[in-house]
């Protein structure tokens, strides 16, 4: 435990108070070493919840699949020959394939920004470890 002067009296005591114990002046070196250790908790919570929330990201994006309208054969069987059946059968079809797109796009947004989050979340982590 080491002793500082206080700025305003000269008292001598220990480094450890934020207030000067005789006159009450603020040691401002504790105050200002302890809003950092609270700033650099801050950062760590924040870093850690980005990371959770891009493994998340991640997590879904790889187990979303698109379960759409079944296909021609499911709904009619081999013998759906009219019009009206053959239409709305390749209009399932249409359907489900847009489907399935936008499933695979939305697929590797959600990787790809969840890998994005999880760099990020690092970097201040890492930020927070670095003096
Ligand atoms: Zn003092």
């Amino acid at each position: 435990m080491a002793t500082i002067k206080c700025k305003e009296c000269g008292k001598e005591m220990s480094d450890t108070l934020n207030n000067c114990s005789n006159c009450g002046y603020p040691l401002k070196s504790n105050i200002k070493n302890k809003q950092l250790i609270i700033g650099k908790n801050k950062q760590l919570i924040i870093g850690i919840s980005f990371i959770v929330l891009g493994i998340i990201s991640i997590i879904w994006g790889l187990i979303i699949t698109y379960n759409g309208i079944p296909s021609i054969s499911e709904i009619y069987g081999g013998d759906a020959y009219t019009g009206i059946q053959n239409a709305a059968s390749i209009t399932a079809n249409n359907i489900n394939e847009l489907g399935n797109t936008l499933c695979v796009g939305l697929k590797g947004i959600l990787i790809v920004m969840g890998g994005a989050i999880i760099i990020y979340g690092t970097s201040i982590i890492l930020k927070k470890e670095g003096k």
